[in-house]
């Protein structure tokens, strides 16, 4: 292809707004153009690319036996009714707004493709004998995020290769669902990203039930916990540590002691004023819980207080807390469970919000979830329940219990740098990155809600087993740039890069130098490699800054000083040193190089 007849508006400008160097890079290098928030058209540079991440993806999932259909954007709403996820989904959903009567209102623009799936297997996949089966897609997704960012890394509008599997049984699922995961693998490493796989929250299956693919960088939104030895890697939501050694007991610890500590709510100034570390001080978290009551056949509303302590130096991680707290009330609907308003903080502690604290709270709370690390204190710090008062000297299990019907020990903090990782105590740290993938075993969650069964060799009806695997093809290209680029611009793996080869002209009016260019051009298409030719008549030095910019990998340049001892020069985008050759040997470099990366 030559650079005169194609389409590459590479440009200074930088879009205001943007951190992410694969969001300035890809509009420098022309690649993409945003029209609206969350909604980026791909000029014929970044669709090349798109396209190859998506040849890859398909290839894989041919390969994994997955077979290809296509489902419409526009969904019933009344398919989202019956799996009750219109709630859930909540903003995502985005809906066709009309006059009442009218079909728009009742239709809107899949965020995800679960419910139209479920639809086609209820009515065709009714006996084991049509089974296991994988279909996928790949397709446009609509989704109403609030805060689209980071160029194509988080759009409303985005690419997604959504797979589902269908199976009779559990060890049926756990084989579809192994087949996805080492596809995905596959898949990342032909991108030339360096992924991990990480345990994510898996709902209400629980065990190994769901995997994400990151890649580590600060560009990333999502938090990863990974252990120095390599065998443990969670979501930061899910992520646990080792639980630490039992405590010693209230041997030697002198009785509480309360301390006139005024305007120190926080722990940080509370820790000035008491002199102790925050890693002694125990942080008490006040929520509101508003639930449905289930009593025999009588359902009442009922609101309550749920109490949770940390250390000081630890955060409460919600997800943990909520799944504990669901536990913890079993005849319970949880309706809403939120931070406690201050007013109703105060009401609950006699004190005003930073002095609450755990000693007698276990008559006046619903529960008290008391994290691990906090029942393993001793001699800890805390709020006094009395306004501008602290308490120095409290011992979990005697100023509060740890065992008691109300009070759960549970494991309810986010990981911290170096923590103990749970499979092998390996040290952890923590890293930002992107969710590329996600591969989940949905088990029977939709085909229950929407009836979807086959007659098993028994001959009865059994709901359907389900695995769903998504993957993000534009936040493939955007993780690429993330993990390959330097100042002056992108480093594609050969394998997803627009072009697999530049040659450029640096004398486009020298008739020879012509001439060996558009040979080169020539004879690398016939040998099957992506190339493209920078015919423009421009200096030097300003197609050089293009070159590095849309950062095309093999490159060769020919000029009139090297073409004078009959020579080019051939050089890697990756490492930039240039490599002095005659032009056939240049040749043979980019198609072996180009060819191998296949
Ligand atoms: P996130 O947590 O980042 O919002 P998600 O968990 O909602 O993503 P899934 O429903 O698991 O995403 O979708 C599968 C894949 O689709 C993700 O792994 C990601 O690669 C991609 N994806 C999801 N949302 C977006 C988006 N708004 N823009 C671009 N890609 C997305
Ligand atoms: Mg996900």
């Amino acid at each position: 292809m030559r650079w005169t007849r194609f389409f590459i508006p590479t440009t200074k400008e930088t879009p205001k707004d943007a951190t992410a160097a694969s969001h300035v890079l890809m509009v420098r290098a022309g690649m993409i153009r945003q029209l609206a928030a969350g909604a980026y058209s791909y000029l014929p540079l970044g669709y090349r690319t798109l396209r190859k991440v998506e040849a890859i993806v398909r290839d894989e999932m041919d390969a994994a036996g997955a077979i290809e259909l296509h489902m419409p954007v526009l969904q019933p709403l009344s398919i989202w009714e019956e799996t009750g996820r219109v709630e859930a989904m909540g903003d995502v959903l985005l809906r066709l707004g009309g006059p009442e009567g009218d079909w728009r209102p009742n239709t809107v623009l899949g965020p995800t493709h679960e419910e139209v799936i479920t639809e086609i297997a209820r009515a065709y996949l009714n006996s084991y004998k049509r089974l296991p089966v994988n279909l996928y897609q790949i397709q446009t997704k609509f989704r109403g995020e609030a805060r689209p960012k980071s160029g194509v890394l988080r759009t409303r509008e985005f690419l997604m290769k959504d797979a589902y599997s269908f199976d009779i049984d559990k060890p049926g699922l756990d084989a579809s669902y192994q087949k996805m995961y080492d596809a995905y693998c596959r898949i990342f490493s032909r991108c030339g990203l360096p992924y991990v796989a990480v345990e994510a929250e898996s709902g209400p299956i629980g065990g190994d039930a769901s995997h994400e693919f990151m890649v580590m960088t600060d560009a990333g939104e999502d938090m990863v916990a990974i252990s120095q030895s390599g065998a443990y890697a969670a979501n930061l939501e899910r992520a646990s540590s080792q639980a630490p050694a039992a405590g010693q007991g209230a041997v030697g610890v002198p009785e509480m002691e309360e301390v006139h500590t005024p305007g120190a709510g926080r722990v940080e100034d509370v820790c000035n004023v008491l002199g102790i570390e925050p890693s002694r001080m125990i942080k008490t978290l006040v929520y509101d819980v508003h639930a449905l009551r289930r009593d025999g056949k009588k359902e009442t509303e009922w609101t309550g207080w749920i109490v949770a302590l940390v250390r000081g130096d630890h955060e409460v991680n919600e997800f943990k807390l909520a799944k504990v707290v669901k536990a913890a009330l079993p005849n319970e609907l949880i309706l809403k469970f939120e931070m406690a308003t201050p007013q109703s903080i105060e009401k609950l502690t006699d004190a005003k919000v930073g002095f609450a604290g755990p000693q007698g709270m276990i008559d006046r709370v619903d529960k008290l979830v008391i994290d691990r690390d906090v029942a393993a204190m001793r001699d800890a710090g805390s709020g006094a329940n009395k306004t501008d008062y602290h308490v120095l000297h409290v011992q979990p299990g005697r100023d509060f219990p740890v065992s008691h019907e109300k009070a759960v020990v549970a494991d309810i903090r986010n990981v911290v740098e170096g923590d103990a990782s749970p499979v092998d105590g390996s040290p952890m740290r923590l890293a930002k990155a992107i969710e590329v993938g996600h591969v989940f075993k949905l088990g029977t969650k939709y085909s229950d809600a929407m009836q979807a069964t086959f007659l098993n060799r028994d001959g009865k009806p059994a709901p359907l087993i389900m695995g769903c695997y998504g993957i993000g093809l534009n936040r493939i290209v955007a993780a690429a740039i993330e993990s390959h680029h330097d100042e002056n611009g992108i480093m594609w793996p050969v394998s997803i890069a627009p072009f697999e080869a530049l040659v450029i002209s640096l004398d486009p009016k020298d008739a020879e130098v012509s001439a060996v260019a558009a040979k080169l051009h020539d004879e690398l298409e016939a040998a099957g490699v992506d190339t493209l030719y920078d015919d423009r008549d421009e200096r030097a030095g300003f197609k050089f800054k293009d070159a590095d910019l849309i950062g095309v990998p093999l490159r060769i340049t020919v000029g009139r000083k090297a073409l004078d001892e009959g020579k080019v020069e051939f050089s890697v985008r990756s490492d930039g040193v240039n490599h002095r050759m005659t032009p056939a040997e240049a040749l043979a470099q980019v198609i072996r190089q180009a060819h191998g990366a296949r």
